[in-house]
């Protein structure tokens, strides 16, 4: 039973069949999908859902397939844990983290998105996926392809971390490395896109794939108890995770499932590559491209695609943004291990150092809740830590030198 009423442009509302098309052919708007929320309204209750399988289809008449789920039947539903440890450590009285880091099956947020994207593919008929990544989405793409027998061929840019490529190597897709960044990477794919009959996820099955992220936000408002929280920090890449968020919150209040969401979004990025936030701080409507150069590479996206829409969210429910240095995101990925226990990659490091820098700037008050977003995994990412945690102490197979290194 499909709920999809099709696909509709976000710029001037023309309404398209739900095929794997993206823009609109008269302004060039990015297209998104339309719900018959009357429809939904009338079988989704908070117990419905209750009762279901802790995986992301538990939401499932709020995401876009027509028929039955293909993969991800063990996505989703991760932990969100009042985190006391660090929540003294920043001074917060209510801190909560979403955590992503173990999400099912490669340890990233994006497993949530493609298990969508891929199980609409083959709703239309694709049996071959492909994507431009910046390393989890190719790792999420490379891993539920397999389990879904489909072709895959993933573009990342040719220096990304040794874990985010043996991540993906490991399933088995044509991995292509391109010379350039993900921007460069991103535009190619567009030519290829055009040539080939595949589903790109983050291209021309892009309104289905982005609407996996509603699922990250359906469950922090059910996991809170229904309730959605004071203040949430989000990391942004393109920017659609925390649209998507936002999207999700004021579904589930038009369904009537939660109170009128009064949650103010943050954006999280790298100094190195933060246009989003810059938009933001400077008040300004327009995303103006970088070239992004940080150890967050998860999140270097110099020219995001929902640049503009995640300003826009953000202004609406009164949020704000912030920048943080490389060295911070390694000081807060070793904060949030040392109190939490949590080993979270980098884009981790970055959310959790622009809450500690929302806080101290007094943006987000201490007595107030507030969710951090952990969106992926550190073993992913353990270039940008080792130099930074001290090493092992080498000892000889005796007591003896076992007790020499108690003296130091
Ligand atoms: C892709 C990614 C993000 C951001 O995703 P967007 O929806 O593109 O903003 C955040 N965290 C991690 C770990 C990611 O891989
Ligand atoms: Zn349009």
């Amino acid at each position: 039973m499909s709920f999809i009423k099709g696909l509709r442009c976000r710029e001037c509302a023309r309404s398209y069949p739900p095929k794997a098309i993206f823009v609109c052919e008269y302004c060039f708007g990015s297209l998104e999908v339309d719900y018959d929320y009357e429809a939904i309204g009338k079988r989704l209750t908070r117990e419905a859902i209750e009762k279901r399988p802790a995986n992301l289809w538990r939401y499932r008449e709020l995401l876009p397939i027509d028929g039955e789920p293909a993969v991800g039947f063990h996505t989703g539903f991760t932990p969100l844990f009042r985190a006391e440890r660090l929540g003294r450590a920043l001074g917060m009285k209510e801190l909560y983290i979403k955590d992503d880091s173990v999400c099912h099956p490669t340890l990233s947020f994006k497993d949530r998105v493609v298990s969508v994207a891929l199980s609409r593919a083959k709703e239309l008929g694709f049996d071959t996926v492909a994507c431009a990544s910046t390393g989890n989405l190719a790792n999420a793409v490379s891993s539920l392809g397999a389990i879904g027998g489909l072709k895959r061929f993933i573009f990342i840019p040719a220096d990304l971390e040794m874990g985010k490529v043996v991540g993906s190597l490991i399933y088995h897709p044509r991995l292509i490395a391109v010379e350039g960044n993900y921007d460069e990477v991103n535009r190619l794919c567009a030519e290829i896109a055009a040539r080939y009959h595949w589903a790109f996820v983050n291209i021309n099955i892009r309104p289905y794939y982005a609407e996996g992220s509603k699922t990250y936000g359906f469950e922090v408002a059910e996991q809170l108890g229904w309730k959605t929280p004071d203040h949430m920090v989000v990391p942004a890449a393109s920017g659609s995770l925390l649209v998507k968020i936002w999207k999700g919150f004021k579904e589930l209040h038009k369904l009537g499932l939660i109170d009128k969401p009064r949650t103010r979004l943050y954006a999280a990025q790298a100094e190195g590559c933060s246009p989003i936030v810059a938009a933001i701080r400077e008040g300004s409507d327009i995303i103006k491209p970088v070239k992004p150069k940080t150890i967050a590479k998860s999140l270097a996206i110099g020219n995001p695609a929902d640049g503009y829409y995640a300003s826009d969210a953000i202004r609406e429910t009164g949020g704000w943004g912030a920048a943080v240095s490389d060295p911070s995101v390694v000081e807060a990925m070793k904060l949030l291990a040392q109190t939490e226990g949590i080993f979270t990659e980098t884009a981790g490091g970055v959310t959790l150092a622009a809450a500690r820098r929302l806080i101290e700037e007094k943006r987000i008050p201490r007595d107030e809740s507030l969710v951090v977003s952990i969106t992926g995994h550190g073993l992913k990412t353990q270039e940008a830590v080792v130099d930074h945690i001290g090493k092992p102490i080498r000892i000889k197979p005796t007591l003896d030198s076992f007790e020499e290194t108690m003296k130091t």
